[in-house]
């Protein structure tokens, strides 16, 4: 799966490519690619055939494209799935093996092109929350905003999170609360806190909430600064692997290897079907708290 970074890679790479152009054409070469459409390949087409793109919206993982020009309240929906990519094209390129959707412009200049191996993924043309501005999508308006995202409110964060009746590992990956952040950057932005993973979130003090927060959205800074391929080479391939994850990492990953603040040995544990890592001496398990 695409992480944060490389979604965000494609979504500037859209924003500066394609918003503002007109959708002269539509073309579905594979339905798969189209299947969550409702009503199909015919309906996607003629949603989005005579539309202005808008510029381009994300949420965590999700992509999308507020859609002007034929009545408003419709977005077109990327999911990449793990293998999906965005391209954008001169028409004069020749179609890619696994080229599912093509989009043509009226202005004439580059395509978008759907280019999927798997089909997992797909395009999608989605109403838009009533009178949301950023047109998102009726299907992911629950999901929360992710640190990285201008409009994140981190008061109303630490608020939620420090009234949650969990523990923090399992509130940083609760797509309700904050999302983007996955495996790695919980167990990185938990490091860099001190904080266990298993650490009751109701015991958590402000500034350490505060904390927290700032630390996963350094972690995700971090990542999208090395993450993700240049959209100037008109490619943008989501699966490519982020220089982030083999160089920077902090706990993730690094068993047996010294926590790079005390030395001790970085320790790997079983967690809700994933690893936890973390540093033994610098996020003490929590204890049961006697009393208040
Ligand atoms: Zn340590």
């Amino acid at each position: 799966m695409p992480e944060l970074p490389e979604v965000e890679v494609v979504r500037r790479g859209l924003a500066s490519w394609v918003a503002g152009r007109t959708v002269a054409d539509v073309q579905v070469l594979h339905p798969r690619a189209v299947r969550r459409q409702p009503a199909g390949a015919g309906d996607f087409t003629a949603r989005l055939t005579g539309t202005t793109l808008g510029t381009a919206q994300r949420r965590g993982k999700y992509l999308w494209v507020p859609l002007a020009g034929t009545g408003t309240g419709f977005s077109l929906i990327g999911h990449l799935g793990m293998s999906g990519q965005l391209l954008v094209q001169d028409p004069s390129v020749p179609d890619e093996t696994h080229l599912r959707v093509r989009l043509r412009f009226a202005d004439g200049g580059r395509e978008l092109r759907f280019v999927d191996q798997r089909t997992f993924g797909g395009l999608a043309v989605e109403e838009a929350e009533d009178g949301d501005p950023e047109g998102t999508p009726v299907s992911i308006a629950h999901i929360a905003r992710d640190p990285l995202d201008p409009r994140f409110d981190d008061e109303a964060f630490t608020a939620a999170l420090r009234a949650k009746r969990t523990t923090v590992k399992r509130a940083l990956l609760d797509q309700t609360l904050i999302s983007g952040v996955g495996n790695i950057y919980a167990d990185e932005a938990l490091w860099r806190t001190k904080l266990h993973y298993d650490r009751p979130t109701a015991t958590l003090t402000r500034p350490q909430a505060a904390l927290l927060l700032a630390s996963a959205r350094d972690v995700m800074t971090a990542a999208l600064a090395v993450g993700g391929t240049s959209f100037d080479s008109l490619y943008v391939n989501v699966n490519g692997e982020s220089g982030y994850f083999s160089r920077d990492l902090d706990a993730y990953g690094r068993e047996h290897e010294p926590c790079r603040r005390c030395g001790t040995a970085i320790r790997r544990a079983a967690w809700m079907n994933r690893s936890s890592y973390f540093c033994p001496r610098c996020q003490r398990v929590p204890r049961a708290r006697s009393g208040g």
